[in-house]
């Protein structure tokens, strides 16, 4: 274990409280008074998580966490007042992992930091997308049909990828064209319905399903069921 963990909490009572428990679970812990000293931290040294109160002096969390995300991808946690639904909703928005409203029981804030370092140890999980058995990793570019691993070309899985971010929606053609082989595109016009062909053969053929299903005088679908 040993992720390292930043506070940033200007009640000195709460982040003490917090390092010590934290400390003890075996974390190594930091802490930061106001949002300056925690956006220096960051910048000098490598952090697991933040733990980030919304109700700082000077830069608040809210600020706080915008500049994070400009520049990193790590998981934050933040602390919130108990009826700040604005907050909450602008945190999240803003790319904040999780809230959780103070006060709060200890136990609960672990099962929150361990969620957040487990989620980021597997990034690709929250983005993988699936359809019955077929499951495709856009992080890894790795797709997967009851487990086997399907041999796809670069347009083949941008082609899949774009149909499944788009499950149970018909797109038409023109737009997959557009979307995937790009507006400059000046090949063949049934490039789509080519490699639509190329799909079913390396996924509804080889494993007996249907989910690629034409729309006549339309475009195609990606659904379960027909
Ligand atoms: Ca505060």
């Amino acid at each position: 274990m040993n992720e390292n963990i930043l506070i940033i909490e200007d009640e000195e009572k709460i982040a003490r409280f917090v390092e010590l428990e934290l400390s003890y679970e075996g974390y190594r812990v930091q802490k930061a008074g106001d949002g300056r000293e925690g956006l220096e931290l960051l910048e000098s040294q490598s952090f697991d998580l933040v733990l980030l109160d919304i109700m700082l002096p000077g830069i608040n969390g809210i600020e706080v966490l915008r500049r994070v995300r400009k520049i990193s991808q790590i998981p934050v946690i933040m602390l919130t007042a108990r009826d700040s639904v604005v907050d909450k909703v602008t945190g999240l928005d803003l790319g904040a992992d999780d809230y959780i409203t103070k006060p709060f029981a200890i136990e609960e804030l672990l099962a929150r930091i361990r969620t957040a370092l487990r989620k980021r140890g597997s990034p690709t999980l929250t983005s993988e997308l699936m359809l019955g058995g077929l499951m495709l990793d856009p992080a890894s570019r790795k797709a997967t049909m009851n487990g086997d691993v399907l041999e796809l070309t670069k347009r083949e899985f941008d082609l899949l990828k774009h149909l499944l971010e788009n499950k149970d929606i018909v797109l038409t053609r023109d737009v997959l064209l557009e979307r995937v082989w790009g507006y400059d595109y000046h090949g063949e016009t049934n490039a789509v319905d080519v490699y639509i062909r190329f799909l079913r053969s390396k996924i509804d053929d080889e494993y007996g399903v249907k989910y690629i299903h034409t729309v006549r005088g339309v475009g195609y679908v990606m659904r379960e069921q027909e």
